[in-house]
């Protein structure tokens, strides 16, 4: 998690730069094949009972392709804002989560490593995209 404390958070507010590894906010690798540190930035203000978290995040993002089975990766950036609702109790709020559903969501189900990939000869298994084989 990314625990921030409420009574942290001045009233010209908050500029958050962290990099965490993505267990720490709860991602498994299930989830999300992320292969670098995760970076958080954030400028969070609270407007009365709203906290505002204008935030950006960096990492590198594995895929796999799912024709061809190529390893890619690129490293993106992704921006968020995220709007909590606080009351006088409120201790603190809790960044990571929120990051960690919009990553979820934004998993793509199925990346092609081409529109034209050619994927896996069924018979003998090469790679048609760097190789030909006999089969027919
Ligand atoms: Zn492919
Ligand atoms: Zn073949």
């Amino acid at each position: 998690m990314i625990k921030i404390s409420v009574r942290d958070i001045p009233s010209n507010g908050l500029d958050i730069d962290q990099s965490i590894p993505k267990e720490g906010i709860g991602l498994s690798s299930e989830e999300a094949d992320i292969r670098s540190l995760l970076n958080v930035k954030a400028r969070l203000e609270k407007i009365n009972n709203v906290i505002i978290a204008d935030t950006h995040i960096k990492a590198e993002f594995g895929y796999m392709c799912a024709r061809c089975l190529q390893e890619l990766h690129s490293t993106e950036e992704r921006s968020y804002k995220f709007n909590f609702d606080i009351d006088p109790n409120t201790e603190y709020i809790d960044l990571g989560e929120e990051i960690r559903q919009e990553i979820i969501m934004a998993n793509p189900a199925r990346i092609l490593c081409n529109n034209d990939c050619k994927g896996i000869c069924p018979k003998c298994g090469v790679n048609l995209n760097t190789e030909k084989c006999k089969c027919t």
